[in-house]
């Protein structure tokens, strides 16, 4: 297994949980006997120091020509007086744009020790692991035309879906719910848009082709509520571009930081993988960045980018081991837990490696018997 990945730590705490999350991917590399290869590139606040730019066309090109990029996070304030086209979150947007990627994948996961870290009841939250499928390309968010005309005071935005965007997207959440729970929640509101009906009748099509996945639709507002009263009833959920990011955000509140979420793009020229917080000024340089959103990342880039399911699992059952012992990032952190005990971003990034090295040693031995 060969695999070329494109490292855009970005600012703030990005370095910081970056460094853990390629830690990780090179002890999988290094125990399965892979050739992965690394190559570090400028993006956004420390591209514009250093280029000038937020996006150096050479990071483009070399994301380009990898087989994955892994990125951290972007934004640093003392740009904020810039124009927004040339602030590092210009960066970001603009990388997105040119991999494109129009599948954003998004796990929700209630890790069983940090149920108390939700808002919701331990027994609400029991067992969710819920797999959103977004599209990211299409819909309101691009649609044209749109307008906001200041002397008439009227404001146009245009939902927008072709029947190909939906089948493609529709693919994405099928194929991977075939390898999980085998069930797809397609999100729509087709009581009352004619977009929504286009969505649910071209998914509907695509659910022909996968007899063994089972197809539920939901209209996206009574969906917002089942998704806090039953998260655990949910497996792959399907949704247009705008009704993905609410709920994606809404779900994430199963799994209790910010700082445990990881995130996919797919389905465009290469692969953009990254955990879904920010570059967090005001913690970067403390050792507070909880690096686990960003080592889910990576175990992302092994699942969907080199085919290695068992090692991404390998990687999530780490998190989930280091956990269980008690050691938490402070964002983590809750009260005077009895077995609690606060480490820092490297430490943390340790203490999955040598969690990962034991399961993959013992998967190993067992293989050998
Ligand atoms: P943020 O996600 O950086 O931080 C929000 C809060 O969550 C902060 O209190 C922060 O300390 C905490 N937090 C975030 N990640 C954490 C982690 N891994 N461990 C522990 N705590 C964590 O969002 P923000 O404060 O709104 O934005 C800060 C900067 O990041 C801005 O410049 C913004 O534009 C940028 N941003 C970038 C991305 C990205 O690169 N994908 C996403 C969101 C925001």
């Amino acid at each position: 297994m060969h695999l070329k990945i494109a490292v855009l730590a970005g600012d703030g705490i990005g370095p910081e949980v970056t460094q853990e999350a390629v830690q990780i991917l090179r002890a999988v590399a290094e125990m399965g006997g892979y050739d992965f290869q690394f190559q570090q590139l400028l993006l956004g606040g420390v591209a514009i120091t250093a280029a000038g730019t937020p996006l150096p066309t050479a990071t483009l090109d070399a994301c380009l020509e990898s087989d994955a990029a892994l990125l951290g996070a972007v934004g640093d304030n003392k740009f904020n007086a810039l124009p927004p086209d040339r602030r590092p979150e210009a960066g970001l947007l603009q990388i997105r744009q040119a991999l494109g990627g129009y599948a954003n994948l998004r796990p929700s996961i209630a890790y069983k020790p940090l149920t108390n870290n939700s808002p919701l009841r331990p027994e609400v939250t029991e067992g969710a692991n819920i797999l959103f499928v977004r599209e990211l390309l299409g819909g309101l968010y691009f649609g044209e035309p749109r307008s906001w005309n200041k002397d008439t005071n009227l404001a146009i935005n245009t939902m927008r879906y072709t029947r190909d965007e939906v089948a493609r997207v529709a693919r994405v959440a099928f194929e991977l719910a075939s390898k999980r729970k085998k069930k797809v929640t397609s999100v729509d509101k087709a009581n009352v848009l004619e977009v929504s009906q286009l969505w649910r009748a071209t998914v509907t099509e695509i659910a022909a082709q996968y007899p063994d996945v089972t197809l539920e639709h939901q209209l996206v507002d009574s969906m917002a509520m089942h998704l806090m009263n039953i998260p655990r009833n949910f497996d792959v959920v399907l949704t247009e571009n705008l009704f993905g990011d609410i709920l994606s955000d809404e779900a994430a509140v199963i799994t209790g930081s910010l700082g445990m979420l990881p995130s996919a793009t797919i389905g465009g020229a290469v692969n953009l993988y990254e955990p879904v917080h920010g570059s967090a000024p005001d913690i970067a340089g403390t050792g507070k960045a909880n690096p686990l959103g960003a080592i889910l990342t990576a175990a992302m880039v092994l699942r969907h980018s080199a085919g290695l399911e068992q090692d991404a699992q390998a990687v999530e059952t780490a998190v989930n081991n280091v956990l269980e012992a008690g050691y938490r990032t402070a964002d983590l952190a809750r009260g005077n837990q009895p077995g609690q005990q606060i480490v820092t971003t490297r430490e943390m990034g340790k203490l999955v490696h040598s969690a990962l090295n034991e399961i993959i040693d013992r998967r190993q031995a067992m293989h050998a018997v």
